[in-house]
């Protein structure tokens, strides 16, 4: 077969242009990039090889540096796992997550991209940055268990072209036809055997497999002639078995990016040991920004490794994590687990839930320890994970109460930064058995809520949630430090102060003399709303819907309506401001002719206005605006 050439998808030459330019000041990080994916490659052969025989080989699994000063190029090799012609064409002619939304706004928003280069890690380009230091990369690959190789080369200019090749053994050599070095743009001499050997210390020191590089012996004398021998560059020490003090701030951060693929330092880190009956270390990192996917992506994707006595065993372990804590990074190391373990026996292994369970309470920990004494990243860390961390409330009660001390949320207490649970318990009266909070989807609108008039007219802190998830954790009976959590636009809400009795008095004596009206609005209203009752939570506004206790909100039914369910409508209840002038003007109106027929307009309007305060849509704008009309011309002409 000859060559074929094949053009870039079209993001991906946008791509490449862009990434030259946005990364010029960090260019060195394309050797991290390719060695991680030959450490990749070699993990797989390394797993396969245990079940399939004829992927085992004598060689030591080892990634390769050459350098040719003259040709001027550096060679990465591998004999890990190689590709197919068919994986050629599928990894490395295109960018994986070139089709998605989140793609396109960045390719688009090069301003953004020239403040975080480190944004275009996200979307498995490492590859492509050898295109950084290099006018020609050429790729040599030769999948294990198959006899032929596959060529791709590229300047990395529209096209590329692929070819069959030769390769004595199976992997993967990536030849780089370097850029002249030109320490101004921040191209070193890749030649230089000493600057690779300290890029791989920097990037690369703890890949499990030997990095290894020809070196040169200066002549020990005279007479004698300077030789070459094979250097082994990296230690390969699993750095999560070293002692903390050992190891520094720097080679934890490569580690992570190494093991995540993230270009930025993670927020946090946590080394835990389990000892005792089960034995296992693990090294787990939070990181600093979400990838754009973690709210919509398979879920069952998690970011933990499983090694089994220091050798890799799998990726994305989904046995070691819950699906919430997915955004976790990290490795887990076991000393009990077969090596030969399969997804089956995880998912049965007791040990594994164990360890879990001690993981899952190291990570929620180390969250409200960070809540309690780092506030800056804790604002941060919430609102990239914050929602994720509000699906564990969901996932059975037995860690909802720690999980509720990691809640933060905004509040009408403060309106410039998210309060805890903890705070909000701490500043209640003793007495109040009740968290009161509003949820809605546009937080500047329940901030201008009517059912929140009352509250702040008594000085009562509402917290206030918009996050899809809000919607359905709140609805579980959850309490927090025995305080249970209850709607401000639910049932009735008990708002009485210190002069309890007089107020009852009052709403006593108002609802007799409003009891007709009510009663003539609901009946008008039977088709929107289950009744119409006098309110206690109004001052300014003077009606708003509420939803009765034990029903669901009209956000649940639509999330409920959204999966797929039939939903019946839930009816709400109208609930009235009795001291507003428009209820005194009904008021007025309903003596003089109960049956006057601009009540039943009236009703209709303040329906409508009660559901157009709280964001929702009329179920007929048409006619409700010509109500609005109508009323206009009466009170123009009047
Ligand atoms: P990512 O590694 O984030 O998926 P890359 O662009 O670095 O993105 O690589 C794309 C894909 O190409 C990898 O997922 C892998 O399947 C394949 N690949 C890259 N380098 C190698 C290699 N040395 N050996 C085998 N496969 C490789």
């Amino acid at each position: 077969m000859s060559a074929q050439t094949f053009e870039f998808q079209t993001e991906t030459s946008r791509l490449l242009e862009l990434m030259i330019h946005s990364l010029y000041s960090n260019r060195d990080v394309f050797l991290r990039e390719l060695v991680s994916n030959a450490s990749d490659a070699l993990d797989k052969r390394r797993f396969e090889s245990v079940t399939n025989r004829a992927l085992q080989t004598e060689d030591e699994l080892s990634v390769r540096l050459d350098v040719e000063k003259e040709a001027r190029t550096l060679t990465i090799s591998d004999n890990g796992i190689g590709m197919t012609h068919d994986e050629v064409v599928a990894n490395i002619g295109t960018i994986a997550k070139s089709g998605t939304k989140e793609f396109t706004e960045l390719l688009k928003n090069k301003d953004k991209l020239a403040d975080s280069p480190e944004l275009i890690g996200q979307f498995g380009v490492g590859f492509y940055s050898s295109f950084l230091v290099a006018d020609k990369v050429t790729l040599i690959t030769r999948k294990a268990g198959e006899n032929g190789a596959t060529k791709w080369e590229s300047t990395g200019t529209g096209s590329y072209e692929i070819s069959e090749s030769e390769r004595d053994t199976a992997g993967t050599s990536i030849i780089l036809t370097l850029k002249p070095a030109d320490a101004e743009d921040g191209l070193q001499d890749y030649t230089d055997a000493w600057v690779v050997e300290s890029l791989v210390r920097k990037y690369s020191d703890f890949v499990s497999y030997p990095i290894k590089m020809e070196k040169e012996i200066p002549a020990a004398g005279e007479d004698e002639k300077a030789t070459t021998e094979d250097a082994t560059l990296n230690s390969q020490k699993a750095i999560w078995t070293r002692s903390a003090s050992d190891v520094s701030e720097d080679d934890y951060n490569e580690f992570y990016k190494h093991i995540s693929r993230d270009w930025v330092d993670p927020l946090k880190r946590i080394s835990t040991s389990i000892e005792g009956t089960i034995e296992a270390k693990a090294l787990l990192f939070l990181p600093k920004k979400a990838p754009f996917d973690l709210y919509h992506r398979d879920m069952s994707k998690r970011g933990v490794q499983l090694y089994v006595k220091r050798v890799f065993i799998m990726d994305d372990c989904e046995e070691l994590l819950p699906s919430y804590l997915r955004f976790v990074k990290g490795v887990v190391d076991s000393e009990d687990l077969p090596l030969n373990v399969s997804r089956e026996v995880l998912q049965q292994n007791r040990q594994v839930r164990a360890i879990q369970k001690h993981l899952v309470k190291k990570i929620v920990d180390a969250v409200v320890t960070m809540r309690r004494n780092d506030w800056d990243d804790y604002q941060a860390f919430w609102g990239e994970f914050g929602p994720a961390i509000k699906e564990g409330l969901l996932m059975g009660p037995e860690r909802n109460e720690k999980l509720l001390e990691a809640v933060i949320a905004e509040s009408t207490a403060d309106d410039t930064k998210r309060r805890s649970l903890e705070d909000y318990v701490a500043d209640m009266p003793e007495e109040r058995e009740e968290i009161y909070y509003l949820s809605g989807t546009s937080i500047d609108a329940l901030r201008k809520s009517p059912h929140l008039e009352g509250f702040k007219a008594k000085g009562i802190e509402v917290l206030l949630f918009n996050d899809a998830v809000d919607e359905i954790w709140l609805q579980q009976p959850l309490t927090y430090k025995d305080k249970k959590f209850v709607s401000a636009s639910r049932g009735e809400v008990n708002l009485e102060g210190e002069d309890k009795e007089e107020d009852e008095k009052k709403d006593e004596e108002r609802k007799t003399e409003l009891s007709d009206l009510l009663i003539s609005l609901g009946s008008k209203l039977q088709d929107e709303i289950k009744e119409v009752r006098l309110s206690k939570r109004l001052t300014d506004s003077a009606a708003c819907l509420i939803t009765d206790s034990g029903d669901l909100s009209p956000q649940m039914e639509q999330i409920m309506r959204a999966s797929g369910q039939a939903m019946p409508e839930t009816k709400r209840i109208l609930e009235v401001n009795g001291a507003h002038p428009v209820i005194k003007a009904l008021e007025s109106l309903y003596k003089v002719d109960a049956e006057d027929p601009k009540i039943a307009s009236y009703a209709q309007l303040l329906h409508g206005q009660a559901l157009l305060a709280e964001g929702g849509q009329l179920s007929d704008p048409a006619a409700f605006a010509g109500l609005v009309a109508d009323l206009m011309v009466s009170a123009a002409s009047a």
